[in-house]
């Protein structure tokens, strides 16, 4: 069994920041990190559902460490705020874990300028944010992981809503890249490229949209977000030490 009371110790000691973890995949890989024995620090966008997140790990077992903050973290000056206190409390940020996103469905003929600035704001520039930020705390400690949530449409595309796999293609761009970069300063940085996986934001889309994406996925089945937190596990701990600049797909082998 994974260990409630961290008997699966694959990230020791370790101190984690997961953006958008307040639910989702998010909420899966945070309790997944804690359950490996993790100190983690998640952020979400707002009070309110921060706070139920907490509760809900703290039922699921009381000695979890872990603490909930709301930075907005498509602002550097909130990012750089956040991560110093984290940094202040633990004297180390091991992991950061890039996953908040946000998706649109909109054809290019309805999409405003602000929808599609929101979406890159957010799924790539939040992203830029939180890795300088956390690269510079993990080359003063000697090394670390960035770990950045990607999307199978990084790979294929998307038949409506082009702000979304525009952001997951640079996503992908901005993964490969900082792994060249930052490798010399014992920083490994991956991403996971999901498929189709239960959460709000597939259940936000129309099942015309997602019945035949699921129908064609050959291994039967949606993903879980639990199937997603695995893979981030992996690539966080140290068996995956020589493994960066990987875009490692987690979608039952299914085409968008
Ligand atoms: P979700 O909607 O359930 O969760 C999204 C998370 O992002 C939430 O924790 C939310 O608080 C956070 N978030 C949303 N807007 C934010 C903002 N403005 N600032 C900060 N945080 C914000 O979605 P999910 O499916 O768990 O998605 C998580 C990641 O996985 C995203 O990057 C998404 O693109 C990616 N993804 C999801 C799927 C899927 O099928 N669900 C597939 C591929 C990739």
């Amino acid at each position: 069994m994974i260990g409630k009371k961290g008997r699966d110790n694959m990230l020791p000691g370790k101190v984690a920041i997961v953006t958008g973890g307040t639910r989702g995949i998010g909420f899966a890989i945070v309790k997944k990190f804690l359950d490996n024995g993790a100190k983690v620090v998640f952020f979400g966008t707002k009070e309110e559902t921060v706070q139920r997140a907490l509760i809900k790990l703290k039922q699921e077992n009381p000695v979890y460490e872990v603490m909930g903050m709301y930075p907005d973290i498509t602002n550097m000056r909130e990012v750089e705020k956040a991560f110093a206190e984290v940094f202040n409390r633990y004297g180390k940020i091991d992991i950061v874990v890039n996953n908040a996103g946000i998706s649109a469905n909109t054809s290019l003929y309805n999409y405003t300028e602000e929808e599609f600035e929101n979406i890159i704001d957010l799924n790539l520039k939040a992203l830029f944010n939180c890795s300088k930020v956390g690269a510079s705390y993990m080359k003063q400690t000697g090394g670390g992981v960035i770990l950045n949530t990607s999307s199978m449409v990084s790979i294929y595309g998307q038949s409506i809503g082009c702000g979304y796999p525009a952001s997951k293609f640079a996503v992908n761009g901005l993964t490969k890249s900082l792994a060249r970069e930052l490798g010399r300063d014992h920083i490994r940085v991956n991403a996971v490229a999901p498929g189709v996986i239960r959460t709000d934001m597939v259940a936000s889309l129309s099942e015309e949209m997602i019945k035949p994406v699921v129908a064609s996925i050959p291994i039967g089945r949606m993903g879980e977000p639990d199937d997603v937190a695995n893979a981030f596990l992996f690539l966080a701990s140290d068996m995956a030490s020589f493994i960066t600049g990987a875009i490692l797909s987690v979608d039952g082998a299914g085409m968008c």
